[in-house]
């Protein structure tokens, strides 16, 4: 049976074309420096969004966790939003890693305000850490794929400037957000002080994640880098598929959110589904009725060979990519139907 795997945007396997290019790379050793390919993915991620400079790591969770070790000390306090990926899906980083605390925010779908910053940053007295950092989430997962408002970031920037905090933004999936939005890159690059994004969701490379910021900041997030042993060899060929797929990859994530607006009007049919979360992007997540066993429902779909994930109690994840097409979800409303 040909299954269609819903559970991520991760499970993409590279293209023919991505293939190639990964096996025509020109090599070097990138702990010396000398892969001319990372050097290249490297300086063109930095470009993209008007920053300075740009590092290549194996994943999303060491790009954000180096981020928050290069701007914080071990005390310090970073304010996010409750549903965060660094908060809820880095195995405690945070604190692992970098001895911060956290200030969690209650935002609406992951997003919140310029007034929630201000009304936790922490006041300049011994008894509290100290607020060091503000970290959002765009798209935000946990928020079925939330595009963050342009004028609320620019409010939130303003804020850290005020206040001596550091803004870093958590951009796995940012690209799903350019491609549906107005967004202006160099706005964007010129908001953060750095900048994660993944290469290994969306955009469909088997590995790998930039971390973008000014000079000063990569040359101290390289060091981190080495310390959490991210130091990579001949890193060429994996950053060969992250410059095939921002020449290629980006645009197409339309596709992707179209068809995840399709199989939302489908699922918002089904018996055993009681809502769909508004989406923005390539992320639904669907409540299901109280007495609706959430294994059931996910047995069920995997025995029509269709692979989706449970999203906390009750919710079930379904995530387009690169590697489902319109056809794909056109047979999804056949088999959804059959489950009760
Ligand atoms: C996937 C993801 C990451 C990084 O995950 P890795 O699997 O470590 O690459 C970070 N933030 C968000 C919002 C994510 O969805």
């Amino acid at each position: 049976m040909n299954k269609i795997d819903f559970r991520s945007d991760t499970v993409t396997k590279p293209t023919g074309l991505m293939r190639e290019a990964m096996n025509s790379a020109q090599l070097g050793d990138d702990v010396f420096g000398d892969d001319p390919t990372v050097n290249l993915l490297e300086s063109k991620a930095a470009a993209l969004f008007g920053k300075e400079a740009s590092l290549f790591c194996p994943s999303g969770t060491m790009t954000n966790q180096i981020a928050i070790n290069v701007h914080t000390r071990p005390g310090d306090e970073v304010i996010c939003d409750q549903l965060a990926h660094i908060y809820n899906y880095e195995g405690g980083g945070i604190a692992f890693n970098s001895g911060c605390s956290m200030k969690l925010m209650r935002g609406d779908r992951g997003r919140f305000n310029a007034k929630d910053v201000l009304e936790a940053i922490n006041p300049d007295d011994p008894h509290f850490p100290v607020s060091k950092l503000v970290s959002i989430e765009n798209t935000c997962n946990k928020g079925a794929g939330a595009i963050w408002d342009m004028t609320e970031i620019a409010s939130i920037r303003k804020v850290c400037q005020e206040k001596g905090l550091m803004f870093h933004l958590d951009g796995a999936r940012l690209f799903n957000a350019l491609v549906e939005s107005e967004y202006n890159e160099a706005v964007i690059g010129s908001s953060f002080d750095s900048i994660s994004i993944c290469l290994s969701k969306g955009l469909g490379c088997p590995v790998g994640s930039l971390l973008i910021g000014d000079a000063e900041f990569i040359k101290r997030s390289r060091r981190i880098r080495k310390v959490f042993g991210g130091g990579m060899r001949q890193a060429g060929m994996l950053a060969a598929a992250g410059v095939y797929a921002l020449d290629h990859h980006v645009n197409r994530l339309k596709e992707d959110h179209a068809n995840a607006r399709n199989l939302g009007e489908i699922l918002n049919q089904c018996p055993w589904v009681k809502s769909v979360m508004p989406s923005d992007t390539n992320i639904l997540v669907v409540d299901l009725h109280e007495d609706t066993e959430q294994e059931r429902i996910l047995r069920e779909l995997e025995s029509f060979g269709i692979l989706a994930v449970g999203f906390g109690p009750g919710k079930i994840r379904f995530v387009t990519h690169l590697d489902i097409d319109g056809k794909d979800i056109d047979s999804c409303e056949k088999t959804f139907n059959r489950i009760k």
